[in-house]
């Protein structure tokens, strides 16, 4: 795409060098002219537009070799009444703005625009807990409001609630995971399926209310999710059709008991039983939560780096992962659920799933078997809805400069899937020189393939490598059936085409409908 000039201090920086680039067909006295607009309504101190202020808003971890995911600075508001005064210079310069609720997508771009040049909206400074109603066990949430405020919030005010979250849950939003329609492990893990009720800000200034919340005098818009007429709420997910101010969820009671457990299978082959194992008793709800298929390699790069594990010539190979998950005390693939409710009802569960797990030859380990393995206490952890950091350890993985890119499709939550897609996704990443290092999430009847490409961002020849493995993998994956339910803002486009014409022309003329100037978040999902 083409680039507009950067500003004069950093003019003789290389694209790459950069930290920011000015939006595309805006000339330096266009932006310099937006940036005063924009400070007189936020202040001076929350608009950045120098290259120091706009590192943050630049890491990716993502390959970005032709710096295709710049942006021009950022703008923190602090209310519904500046994010409309924000739209309505946007649209007066046609800035485009790139939403973000705390930027910590990791895999898929963190903070990074689709395109270059978008001014990333940070809505950190918008983080109140705005209601939190103690009988319904709901809360309505500003963006910038992390799951561990959301903790915290639960712990000093001794409610009975668990919260879902997703890996890394600390320090990302309950809101911009369940727009992008993250997931978790708990039986609340399905995010969007527990939201309820949004505030939207659109391109105009409109501000919408979805379900029940406009209604006069109401109390029921974190009860009902429906309302009337078309429901609205999931064309603002994945989405650049308005900007989310407000958001309702579903919190889950504290269970009186909870047990998880580890189902430890040997072989790489043994995924297809497990998965048709879990299918059913995710289906009659035996198995209440969002159970987690960990591959070896996917757990210990959480905790190694590579040359911890391996020194040698090209991928680990198998026997090597083998020995290592022996040592750790993990098989090649562990699986995750667990039991919720009172002892009497966990003790009539636990044997039906222990004997079903058994007959595939695995081990099914308890707590008391496992406390203290780190591997283990990681899953434990997320099942209860606890924080983790964990899984940020994988862009260590080749070391300081690591980058990660996460791949996720989906399939049927059928064994002969996961023969499939582990077989297509070693072939592809082992001939570009990475390790498959996967997970899959079995959801009510669909497996998420969560595979993170590894790489080192330091070395360009390696970034390339991990830019045109994913491409190999999304389009073959894709020729299969097989696409993904979410993408990087480097492979939107690609993963939209396959979703088809008639989806992209619906999407484009909502678009037009709502935002004509395309000023929020263009290429999101592939929508121009
Ligand atoms: P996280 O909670 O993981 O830090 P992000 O804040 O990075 O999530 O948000 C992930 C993506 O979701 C963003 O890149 C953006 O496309 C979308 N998004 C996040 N917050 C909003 C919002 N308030 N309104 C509209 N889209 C949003």
């Amino acid at each position: 795409m083409a680039i507009g000039g950067a500003v004069a201090s950093t003019a003789a920086l290389t694209p790459l060098a950069r930290a920011r680039m000015m939006p595309q067909d805006m000339d330096r006295d266009q932006f310099v002219a937006v940036v005063r607009e924009l400070r007189a309504i936020v202040g001076e101190d929350w608009v950045f537009a120098d290259e120091a202020s706009t590192i943050s808003y630049r890491k990716s971890g993502i390959p970005d070799l032709r710096g295709e995911h710049i942006p021009s600075g950022a703008v923190a508001p602090a209310s519904v009444e500046q994010v409309q005064a924000i739209l309505a210079v946007a649209n007066r310069y046609r800035l485009p703005l790139w939403p973000i609720s705390t930027g910590k997508n990791m895999g898929y771009g963190m903070a990074t625009p689709a395109s270059s040049g978008q001014m990333i909206l940070d809505l950190k400074r918008m983080n109140r807990i705005l209601d939190f109603d103690a009988e319904l066990g709901t809360i309505l949430v500003e963006p910038g409001v992390t799951y561990q405020q959301i903790h915290d919030y639960i712990e000093d005010n001794d409610l009975p609630y668990w919260i879902d979250v997703p890996t890394v849950g600390p320090i990302v939003s309950m809101m911009g995971n369940t727009l992008e329609r993250g997931v978790g492990y708990t039986p609340y893990g399905d995010h969007f399926f527990m939201q309820c009720g949004m505030e939207v800000v659109l391109a105009d200034g409109t501000v919408l209310k979805t379900g029940m919340g406009s209604i006069e005098n109401g109390n029921t818009w974190q009860a009902f999710k429906w309302g009337y007429g078309p429901y609205l709420d999931g064309i603002f997910t994945q989405s650049n059709f308005g900007i989310v101010t407000k958001l309702g969820m579903w919190l889950m009671p504290r269970p009186p008991v909870y047990k998880p457990f580890m189902v430890r299978s040997p072989n790489v082959e043994d995924v297809a039983a497990i998965t048709d194992t879990i299918r059913p008793f995710r289906m009659n709800n035996l198995i209440p939560n969002g159970v987690l298929i960990m591959g070896a390699l996917y757990q210990m790069s959480m905790f190694n780096s590579r040359a911890d594990l391996w020194d040698g010539e090209g991928v680990i190979p198998l026997d090597v992962i083998q020995r290592h998950a022996r040592a750790n005390d993990i098989g090649m693939w562990n699986t995750f659920y667990a039991l919720y409710g009172t002892e009497e009802m966990i003790a009539a569960m636990e044997p039906i799933l222990t004997g079903a797990f058994e007959a595939t030859g695995a081990d099914v380990l308890t707590a008391a078997e496992m406390r203290g393995n780190p591997y283990f206490e990681h899953n434990e952890t997320l099942m209860r809805g606890g924080m983790t950091l964990e899984e940020k350890g994988l862009v260590r993985w080749w070391g300081r400069s690591g980058g990660a890119v996460a791949f996720a499709p989906v399939a049927p939550a059928k064994g002969v899937e996961t023969i499939g897609q582990t077989e297509l996704a070693t072939e592809i990443m082992n001939k570009w020189g990475f390790d498959y290092a996967p997970a899959y999430a079995v959801g009510g009847r669909e497996l998420h393939h969560i595979i993170f490409l590894m790489f080192d961002k330091g070395d360009d020849e390696h970034s390339a490598k991990a830019e045109q493995c994913m491409e190999e993998m999304i389009t073959r994956f894709g020729e299969r059936g097989w696409a993904a339910y979410r993408s990087s803002v480097s492979t939107m486009d690609l993963v939209a085409d396959q979703y088809g014409a008639a989806n992209r022309e619906v999407n484009a003329r909502i678009k037009q409908a709502l935002d004509p100037n395309h000023i929020i978040a263009p290429g999101k999902q592939g929508i121009a």
